[in-house]
């Protein structure tokens, strides 16, 4: 037995009722699913109105920030999932990080991205898992913070670091999502039985106890009886990931289908030992039995072979759920078996990823060549999953979403010309199909209160609706902004109600400046109400946005020492590459991290990530960029924010 207290501010004790059906949940959960009982006989979360961070564990007393601990009707979905993610990371925190712990704080890694992974499992068991292995993806592509963008920068990527200025320096995109992978990856290596002996062993020969790096591998080496020595040396003590492409080759008169992996191996470092969840594919998109694999890369080239392939397989299924972290291309793939494979995928990750294969040829056209057009092929195949009636709207949305990021990391840093091809691509989508996006938008009921028994019901549809009403006043027409309004007054949840108003912010509107400001007086004296309203100002694409960002700085209200609100305000313009990537936006970049610095070193540091790709950027934006890390090296103090100014420098050094 034990017993749950949530420690809340004054009157919000309302709010806390779904967060305590979560945690109760967390609890079960964990003892079924994790063979755990937590110790103590109470356990006790405080909600902290200024954090850093999403939580924090302590024995008995866990810190959530208030923003996520409550759960009310400012709580948008991301708001919900984030919830559900940080209570249960926190609750698993007494199994690992309070009773089993790491050594050093090099071992600081292991206590994160074992709860993280617990935490996904949780995540994949109360939500649709692929929808939420599409989420975790998106995590990893981060263009910001996500740790592929850190590693691409060049100035970070060791999951077990070799120094550090501040113990902040341990905990980032790395430290969360590449690190979760690896326990992922680990997991795929050793099969699910190996790991539960390994961890099983790990939890009862270290309880009470503290554990370094090596001996939590050696566990699940002595409960596996394979030596990871490969695995953990690439993954854990070297930055980068691996980079692999795979051919593939059919010979009907044998029936031998072959499939040839390489993978990048740089000067003086060693190839990656990598798990790849793959199966081959009939013409009826069903797995051919006996085909499915979990194979093993560990060489620079290495070849798999089936044999008695009787018929010609559509496609193969290669990196299912996105099974090892890094990119993975099929070096022969046609446009023909890819469209099939968007098609008729079982594994619904995959799908969706070809899809966007497909999308990226686009995309890298228009950034090459801004005057292409968009081909008729890639717009048909829109229009029929688009129609696609039977397909389940966990996955739906993220067919039918354009993203702004390419899979092809070689354009990652051609910000504005990735904003262009975005747009180019969502009005040809807009062009083509406006009537049949305004059919299903206004076929989807996200309104009527009464259908939804927990905040969790609707979740996806809302996600699709959202979606379509982006594709839909992307024109910014007079008929779009109706329906962006009819959308907001209609809205019964905080996603529908911010998605209207982000639509609203970025259109020519003439009602826009009026009705934003009757939501700043609506929803600022609400903690969360006025997080998200800050985000709506600052996901604005008109040419006011720094003109109303700096009004909010300057109201009465706002505090740039809440961490809540300046993250709310400063990273939603971080993440707004159309405004980020002008001249004023830069210059904005740049007065912003000087200003936080002394402030809150953290959120200051995230800010300066927007600038972490300065090497890759065209000359002209790199010039521009490299004066503002100068001038922000020069103007951020060494000894009172060293974080802050490292990071400038480490910018600086690299070009
Ligand atoms: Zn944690």
């Amino acid at each position: 037995m034990v017993r749950l207290e949530y420690l809340v501010p004054p009157g919000a004790v309302d709010d806390v009722r779904i967060p305590m059906e979560i945690l109760k949940a967390s609890v079960l959960w964990i003892g079924k699913s994790q063979d755990y009982e937590y110790t103590g006989e109470t356990y006790r979360t405080i909600c902290m109105n200024k954090s850093n961070f999403g939580g924090m564990e302590n024995v008995g007393n866990t810190t959530i920030v208030t923003d996520a601990a409550l759960i009310n009707e400012h709580t948008p979905d991301t708001g919900l999932l984030y919830a559900h993610a940080v209570i249960v990371h926190e609750f698993e925190h007494n199994q690992c990080g309070s009773e089993t712990t790491m050594e050093t704080p090099f071992d600081v890694w292991l206590n994160e991205a074992y709860t993280v992974d617990v935490e996904r499992q949780f995540m994949a068991d109360n939500f649709d898992p692929s929808f939420i292995r599409l989420f975790q993806v998106d995590g990893i592509r981060n263009p910001l913070l996500g740790p592929l963008a850190i590693e691409d920068a060049g100035h970070a990527g060791r999951i077990v670091r070799d120094g550090f200025n501040d113990p902040d320096e341990l905990i980032d995109g790395v430290t969360y999502v590449k690190a979760a992978e690896v326990i992922r990856m680990l997991r795929l290596i050793i099969g699910d039985d190996g790991f539960l002996r390994g961890k099983t062993l790990y939890f009862s020969r270290y309880h009470n106890g503290n554990a370094t790096t090596g001996q939590f591998f050696e566990c699940f080496e002595e409960a596996s009886g394979l030596s990871l020595e490969q695995f953990k040396r690439e993954w854990l003590y070297t930055a980068g990931y691996p980079r692999v492409t795979a051919s593939t080759q059919y010979e009907a008169l044998s029936g031998r289908y072959s499939i040839t992996f390489r993978q990048e191996v740089k000067q003086g470092q060693a190839p990656f030992h990598l798990p790849i969840v793959l199966a081959l594919v009939d013409d009826n998109g069903r797995d051919i039995g006996g085909t499915e694999r979990v194979f093993q890369l560990r060489e620079p080239v290495a070849e798999l072979v089936y044999e008695n392939i009787t018929e010609a397989p559509a496609f193969a299924s290669m990196n299912r759920d996105y099974s090892f972290y890094g990119t993975f291309r099929h070096s022969n793939a046609t446009p023909e078996s890819i469209s099939l494979q968007a098609r008729l995928d079982p594994d619904s990750y995959n799908r969706v990823d070809a899809m966007r294969q497909l999308t990226d040829h686009e995309r890298t056209r228009l950034l090459l060549n801004p005057d292409d057009t968009i081909s008729p092929h890639w717009l048909s195949l829109y229009g029929e999953i688009l129609s696609d009636r039977s397909m389940p709207s966990a996955l739906k949305p993220y067919f039918l979403r354009i993203d702004e990021q390419p899979l092809d990391r070689a354009y990652a840093a051609w910000y504005q010309e990735l904003v262009a091809a975005r747009e180019k691509i969502m009005l040809a989508v807009n062009r083509r199909y406006r009537d049949e996006l305004l059919e299903l938008f206004a076929g989807l009921d996200t309104y009527t209160t009464s259908k939804r028994q927990s905040p969790k019901d609707g979740i996806e549809d809302r996600m699709l609706k959202n979606i379509l009403l982006e594709l839909i006043a992307i024109d910014d027409s007079a008929a779009s902004h109706t329906l962006i309004l009819d959308h907001f007054k209609a809205a019964t949840t905080a996603t529908d109600r911010i998605a209207a108003l982000l639509a609203l912010n970025r259109s020519s509107a003439p009602q826009r400046r009026t009705l934003i400001e009757e939501v700043y007086l609506k929803w600022h004296m609400h903690l969360s109400g006025y997080a998200n309203y800050l985000r709506v100002v600052a996901g604005g694409t008109r040419e006011d946005v720094f003109e109303m960002i700096e009004t909010e700085k300057n109201r009465p209200g706002f505090d740039i020492r809440q961490p809540t609100w300046s993250r709310a305000l400063f990273m939603s313009m971080a993440a707004n590459n159309k405004m980020v990537w002008t001249s004023q936006g830069i210059r904005w970049v740049a007065d912003t991290v000087i200003e936080l610095a002394p402030i809150n070193a953290i959120t200051s540091g995230r800010l300066l990530n927007t600038f972490q790709h300065v090497n890759s950027l065209k000359p002209r934006l790199q010039e521009c960029v490299r004066a503002e890390l100068e001038r922000i090296a020069r103007s951020v103090s060494r000894t009172e924010c060293p974080t802050v100014h490292g990071q400038a420098s480490a910018y600086l050094e690299g070009s």
